[in-house]
């Protein structure tokens, strides 16, 4: 395994086995306005990538693709770029990538000519054996334009020996493990695909006699689609004009939604297992004020991640909600930057405290989670330096102790503050009078059940438990896999 990577680092100068993609996809049928409402859907996924995007259209007889880095708003508002985009069918993406391959290649939504016609696919998600099937299929003698995992899905398509379009997707799809959501257009459909245990998310809705798929539901409303339901784990769905169609190929499996797209990945509007992301944000915040019993004067929360949690909190407790933190919102997420150095800088250009608010105050600080503390850290600092009288940090998840491989950016055990320090340890380290996490039971209650043994469905919540529904083959980096081998509690695959 370890010559595979080096014959692949060695080959494809920009090749990172650590690429992820945390990304927003969008497709659309049967509509004239195919590449603006597209567009528009995307802008509403804008959270979930903002490193660059791509539109493809199928016109009947030819594919057209525009691909672009940065914002869906900058690139496609103008009349010029979606006139190139012609035809009523559609696929978008919006990508986010971690450290490296940050090239025009790797923006989605890929293309490909078959020798059953033309195939475009969007992906979000992590494949857990790209790698393995990479170094294969180069074996053989396929030639790879990308360092991205889903052009290995592409090339398994291609290669299939089935005469179908749709069979050749199957036989690709039986290859592949990991989280994964796609979108795809062929000649004859638009097809939604969500992994056997839907671990990342999709959903179906319908705007007149057009079908539309999308990451989150909140690129449905921004178009007026009605939203219809999720795609459900394991499930294709093929959908040509006005008329879809449900196929399951895989074994079945118990559905395992992320819980990262509760605590902190989906639009806070977006509805997951029929509530919104907001509503479970705020459970998490009174669940936390439940097992808390610190003394405060206000609650602050870290803005927009800690926002919903902070209002759960102060309305448990009874107690002031103050946006002592002002965010300046022309800059992106703190992790969308992808080296640690700018990561760092992101939250000074960020975020700015509220003196007033703040001054000789006992401030509690939510916010939703705690990964490498880079946030905590300097906020705290800044909280203090504005002259807050105590910070306590609180945060509406557990411990984050295991990294992820179904494409949520979390770092390698190394960079993940609790997988390596105690609560005593981190509360130093971030410089906080105190620092508590939310309880495992705690979080099953917010999402609406007594514990975490007695849950339909079962969330894939491996970051705090270890409890991978579908494990690497690929080799990771050593101590990814040192964590994985210690594992007890992993589960069906
Ligand atoms: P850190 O600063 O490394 O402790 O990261 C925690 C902050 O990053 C919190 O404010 C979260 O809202 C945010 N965050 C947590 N997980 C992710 C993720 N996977 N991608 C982007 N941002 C995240």
């Amino acid at each position: 395994m370890k010559k595979n990577m080096m014959m692949l680092k060695k080959k494809f100068k920009n090749f990172n086995p650590k690429i992820k993609e945390e990304c927003g996809v969008f497709g659309i049928s049967n509509n004239n306005d195919a590449s603006a409402l597209t567009a528009l859907g995307l802008h509403a996924l804008q959270h979930r990538g903002q490193e660059g995007c791509g539109i493809v259209t199928f016109d009947g007889d030819q594919y057209h693709s525009e691909k672009r880095f940065g914002l869906v708003g900058d690139n496609f508002n103008k009349e010029k770029v979606l006139k190139n985009l012609t035809g009523k069918y559609a696929v978008g993406h919006n990508r986010y990538s971690t450290t490296g391959g940050t090239t025009l290649r790797n923006i989605q939504p890929f293309f490909a000519d078959t020798n059953a016609g033309g195939i475009s696919i969007s992906h979000n998600g992590n494949l857990t054996n790209a790698i393995t099937l990479r170094s294969k299929l180069v074996k053989e003698g396929a030639i790879f334009h990308t360092t991205s995992d889903t052009e290995t899905i592409v090339q398994l398509i291609a290669k299939s020996k089935r005469n179908k379009t749709i069979d050749k997707i199957i036989d690709a799809l039986f290859q592949i493990q990991g989280g994964y959501a796609l979108v795809m257009l062929t000649q004859k459909n638009l097809i939604g695909v969500r992994d056997p245990f839907g671990i990342r998310p999709l959903v179906i809705g319908k705007l007149n006699n057009s079908y539309v798929l999308a990451s989150e539901t909140c690129a449905l409303d921004i178009i007026g689609a009605k939203f219809l339901r999720e795609v459900e784990n394991g499930e294709i769905v093929l959908i040509q004009d006005d008329k879809i169609e449900s196929i399951k190929p895989f074994p079945e499996q118990k559905v395992r939604p992320c819980v990262f797209e509760y605590i902190y990945f989906s639009r806070p509007d977006s509805i997951l297992n029929g509530k919104t992301a907001y509503e479970y944000r705020k459970n998490l915040g009174v669940e936390l004020a439940k097992e808390d019993n610190v003394e405060g004067d206000v609650i602050v929360p870290v803005p927009d991640s800690g926002n919903a949690a902070a209002l759960g909190y102060s309305q448990k407790k009874n107690k002031n909600f103050e946006l002592g933190l002002i965010r300046n919102h022309y800059v992106g997420r703190t992790f969308i930057e992808p080296s640690q150095k700018i990561r760092s800088l992101g939250v000074k250009l960020k975020l700015n405290p509220n003196k007033t608010s703040i001054k000789n105050k006992k401030i509690i600080l939510v916010d939703d989670s705690l990964v490498r503390g880079t946030t905590s850290y300097k906020i705290v600092k800044m909280l203090y330096d504005a002259g807050a009288e105590e910070v306590h940090v609180r945060i509406a998840s557990p411990e984050i102790r295991y990294p992820d491989f179904y494409g949520v950016d979390t770092p390698t055990k190394k960079e993940l503050l609790a997988a390596n320090k105690s609560n005593d340890e981190i509360c130093k380290y971030i410089g906080a009078k105190s620092l508590k996490y939310l309880s495992i039971d705690g979080l099953y209650k917010a999402m609406g059940f007594e514990n975490r043994n007695n849950t339909y469905p079962q969330l894939t919540d491996h970051y705090f438990t270890g409890d991978y529904p579908v494990k690497p083959m690929d080799n990771l980096g050593d101590d990814k896999i040192t964590q994985l081998s210690l594992l007890s509690t992993g589960s069906n695959s």
